[in-house]
């Protein structure tokens, strides 16, 4: 190949690469200043006026949420014939499996984070994000109320055609007195990071020379209310950064007293207990069975015992007649019982199957083609065909991105082939009623999920139930979730994270 000359690459940078030549052209315009260079084709906020009318020839879409089951809804819708409207009060899609690394400084905050915008900039469709709450849904008129994120907390109204509602859920503290005061979440990124500074602030004071070493002792017990999968991996990161970084940095004292609360095998795990109480210093436990009360003195406690419905969604499950139900029901196309263009996908949202049994007699009535009274082997080899494709096998659904992201990829996946399916229905068929369903039903994959241990090891269970334990699973978790970032941006900074903390250690400054 010939050597280019400087001009030549010089050039050919300039048209393969425009947006140089525009930054050097505000580069020299501006003298070397500081310019606020805004991309012409970044969304920047549309007015009100701007909204997409009732009565326009593109159906207008509004996705309320930008965790998993909205980002990955929109990230997989391709279909242009719909006006989107993205609604949420966090203007960026946050990767929670990190979080409890987030909480130790192993990843920076930064790093789980992509901002809608970029994600909306990537798409080729009518999208315009609004960084508000929505605080009411209103089925009959299809309207979505909703609150700016602002100081002023504007409000305003905007219409839709579907509604695509995944708001997750919120923390479910069990009304119990002083958690809300006292106790620590792990839901949000901000969570994470006040997690961390508490947890610096605590060794820190620690070592403060007015403190009696009974009063240290209390500062460096950290406790995790609730055993599910975050709370655990939370204590698992949290024991790997007092003991391979914080001990080495503070005063020897300090240093055996965490490594007494911490001690691997020393993790103190109290089951078939409830908290009943949390106070600034002290948790107050009861026994289930006997109901024998006991107190833990904390520096830092984390609740982490599950969630519960948004109180949006509440109010919006009374409207709709679900008002006895804990979790909004759809149907097994994630369509909202109840009615006919709100579709509800992630935490905020269960699937309510229909069982085979409660519609046995309309199979038989549809199989009985020749209406006999009795089935030929073809009629029912047809009528187990249906069954297996109307009534999937699920059981209930966890609580996970897993989960959400799947439902967000198939909702995308109906609403791209909306017309050609309503055309060509390619669903099972309708007991009860004329014709086929348009789309097939929901079905949900299990990848396998980890559970990280600490000390780098992690248990993993993947597809075909093989399970496996150690640090060969912690190789396979990194490059899982380096896999799973939603861009090359994240993907670099995580990577990038890892490989400091694993040759500098985490840092251990409370910003
Ligand atoms: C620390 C932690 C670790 C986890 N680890 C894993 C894991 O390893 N594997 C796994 O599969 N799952 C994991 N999960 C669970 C997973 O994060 C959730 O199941 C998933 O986030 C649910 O997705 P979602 O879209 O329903 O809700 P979310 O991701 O919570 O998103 C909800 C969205 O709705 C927005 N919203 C809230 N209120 C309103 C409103 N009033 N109006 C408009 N928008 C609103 C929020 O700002 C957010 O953007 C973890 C969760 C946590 C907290």
């Amino acid at each position: 190949m010939r050597n280019l000359s400087f001009y030549e690459r010089f050039s050919r940078t300039f048209r393969e690469y425009p947006s140089i030549s525009r930054f050097l052209v505000v580069f020299a315009v501006s003298g070397g200043g500081l310019v606020a260079y805004s991309e012409g084709n970044i969304q920047t906020g549309a007015k009100i006026d701007e909204l997409p009318e009732a009565g326009s020839e593109k159906k207008r879409v509004v996705i309320l949420g930008t965790g998993w089951a909205g980002t990955s809804f929109l990230k997989n819708l391709k279909n242009p014939s719909y006006d989107i409207q993205v609604i949420s009060p966090r203007n960026y899609f946050a990767f929670t499996p990190l979080l409890p690394n987030v909480t130790v400084g192993t990843v920076e905050a930064r790093s789980v984070v992509e901002p809608i915008r970029n994600i909306i900039k990537k798409k080729n469709l009518n999208v315009i994000y609004w960084e508000a709450e929505c605080y009411r849904i209103d089925a009959k008129t299809k309207k979505v109320y909703c609150r700016s994120s602002e100081k002023d907390k504007e409000e305003f109204v905007v219409d839709y055609d579907y509604l695509v509602i995944a708001m997750g859920a919120r923390v479910n503290t069990f009304n119990t007195p002083g958690v809300e005061e006292n106790c620590h979440y792990l839901k949000e990124v901000e969570d994470a990071q006040k997690i961390r500074r508490t947890v610096i602030d605590c060794f820190e004071k620690a070592c403060l020379p007015t403190l009696s070493d009974d009063e240290r002792k209390r500062v460096l017990q950290f406790v995790v209310v609730g055993g599910g999968p975050t709370g655990v991996e939370f204590a698992a990161e949290l024991h790997d950064f007092v003991s391979e970084d914080l001990v080495k940095l503070f005063d020897k004292r300090i240093a055996t007293f965490a490594e007494e609360n911490f001690h691997r095998d020393g993790i103190d795990l109290r089951t078939g207990e409830m908290v009943v109480k949390v106070s600034d210093k002290e948790i107050s436990t009861k026994v289930i069975k006997t109901g024998e009360t006991s107190t833990i003195p904390y520096g830092m406690a984390v609740w982490s015992t599950g969630i519960a419905t948004r109180p949006v969604v509440m109010d919006f499950m009374k409207q709709i007649g679900q008002a006895n139900r804990r979790v909004l029901a759809t149907d097994e196309w994630l369509r909202v019982e109840g009615t006919n263009s709100i579709y509800a996908l992630g935490d905020c949202a269960t699937i309510n199957q229909r069982k085979v049994m409660e519609d046995i007699s309309a199979i038989f009535q549809k199989a009985d083609k020749d209406s006999s009274g009795t089935l030929t082997v073809k009629e029912f080899q047809e009528a187990l065909d249906d069954i297996c494709d109307r009534y999937p096998q699920m059981k209930n659904l966890p609580a996970t991105a897993q989960v959400a992201a799947q439902q967000g990829s198939y909702l995308a996946d109906c609403f791209n082939r909306m017309e050609q399916c309503t055309k060509n229905p390619e669903g099972p068929l309708r007991f009860r009623e004329f014709g086929r369903h348009r789309f097939r039903p929901f079905r949900y994959k299990h990848l396998g999920q980890f559970a990280p241990l600490g000390g780098e090891q992690t248990a993993a269970q993947l597809p075909g139930d093989w399970v496996s334990i150690g640090h060969s699973s912690q190789w396979l978790w990194y490059s899982v979730y380096a896999s799973k970032q939603v861009s090359w941006h994240t993907r670099s900074l995580v990577v990038s994270d890892w490989m400091r903390c694993f040759i500098f250690g985490r840092d251990s400054s409370q910003i």
